[in-house]
């Protein structure tokens, strides 16, 4: 099947306001208090993320890094639309970046296994040559039981740079370079790790709209994530009826994270977060909260982001399938 045309398809670019790395390093910390017994956050030089935990294809998130939001949840349901595949070495080439690292959360590529499927995407071009560390992870029956599901996460080879649907990713040359750095422990509040940050940063920043991408891990505790199964025949057209499609697993502890948040809209309609995890024990899918606030561990590396690529939006939205 052919993939979109990114000369063919509506891209709009917006800047994010875009404050110092210190006085991010202030709200956060006094703010994610209220959700963290402990919180440490820094701005620090970005560890070598090619390396374990993460093993990442490229060690910083740092250079002209930008958010890209492409296509949207509308392509998904309320039934898909199975012409929206997106070609990420062909989009790299299209906004001439070499090298471009791009990270995040989004659809697999169904037409490479047959079926829908999370995309936990990592993908670096550097001197036009393709490193591909994205892991796709789709549903899987198990056992006799009937109804019982289970999840089968994969890599993906260099060979396959598509993904589908929609996605919400970090764009930068990968090189090393300053992040804020934000370790929480023992969960006290209701929000996510994520939730707990775009909602101190929003608080804080108010109509000045910010965006941030990157990666964390979560160091213990299991995670309630969801996986995709196969597209619905039939329509899904409420959150309940998205809620009853998806696959909830709780998952365990150590996976990495990879994703994006903002702070507003910017009339872009824009996703205001998203993070897929993936695992070396082959846990993994879209991340929703953890599900042991006292056991809860995060260390997350975050850069913030001059503007956003919106590209191809859907041309009919609605708010489904977001959480
Ligand atoms: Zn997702």
């Amino acid at each position: 099947m052919a993939s979109v045309d990114y000369s063919q398809v509506p891209i709009k670019e917006k800047a994010f306001y875009k404050p110092e790395l210190s006085e991010v390093v202030d709200v956060l910390s006094r703010g994610l208090k209220a959700n963290f017994e402990s919180v440490s956050v820094a701005a620090v030089d970005c560890p070598d993320l090619t390396q374990e935990p993460f093993n990442l294809t490229t060690p910083g998130l740092s250079g002209n890094a930008k958010l890209i939001e492409l296509g949207g949840p509308p392509y998904l349901v309320p039934l898909v639309q199975r012409d929206k595949i997106y070609d990420l070495a062909a989009l790299a080439r299209h906004l001439q970046r070499d090298p471009a690292s791009l990270l995040g959360a989004g659809a697999g590529p169904w037409p490479h296994i047959g079926v829908n499927c999370e995309g936990i995407i990592d993908l670096t071009v550097r001197n036009g040559s393709v490193t591909q560390g994205t892991h796709i992870v789709s549903v899987e029956p198990v056992g006799a039981k009937k109804g019982a599901s289970g999840y089968l996460q994969r890599r993906l080879p260099a060979s396959e740079t598509r993904t589908a649907l929609l996605g919400n990713y970090l764009l930068s040359d990968g090189s090393p370079g300053k992040v804020i750095k934000v370790v929480a422990k023992k969960r006290i509040g209701s929000a996510n790790f994520i939730t707990a940050i775009r909602e101190t940063l929003k608080n804080h920043y108010g109509d000045k709209v910010v965006g941030l991408g990157g990666a964390f891990l979560l160091r213990t505790g299991t995670v309630k994530h969801h996986v995709m199964p196969d597209f619905s025949s039939s329509a899904l057209c409420s959150d309940a009826d998205v809620d009853g499609w998806l696959h909830y697993f709780d998952m365990r502890a150590p996976i990495v994270h990879l994703g994006t948040l903002v702070t507003g809209d910017l009339e872009l309609d824009l996703r205001v977060q998203h993070f897929h995890g993936r695992s070396a024990h082959g846990d993994g899918g879209h991340y929703h909260y953890d599900t042991s606030p006292l056991a809860a561990h995060y260390e997350g590396y975050f850069t913030l982001a001059d503007s956003v690529y919106r590209i191809d939006p859907p041309p009919v939205t609605h708010t489904l399938g977001r959480d």
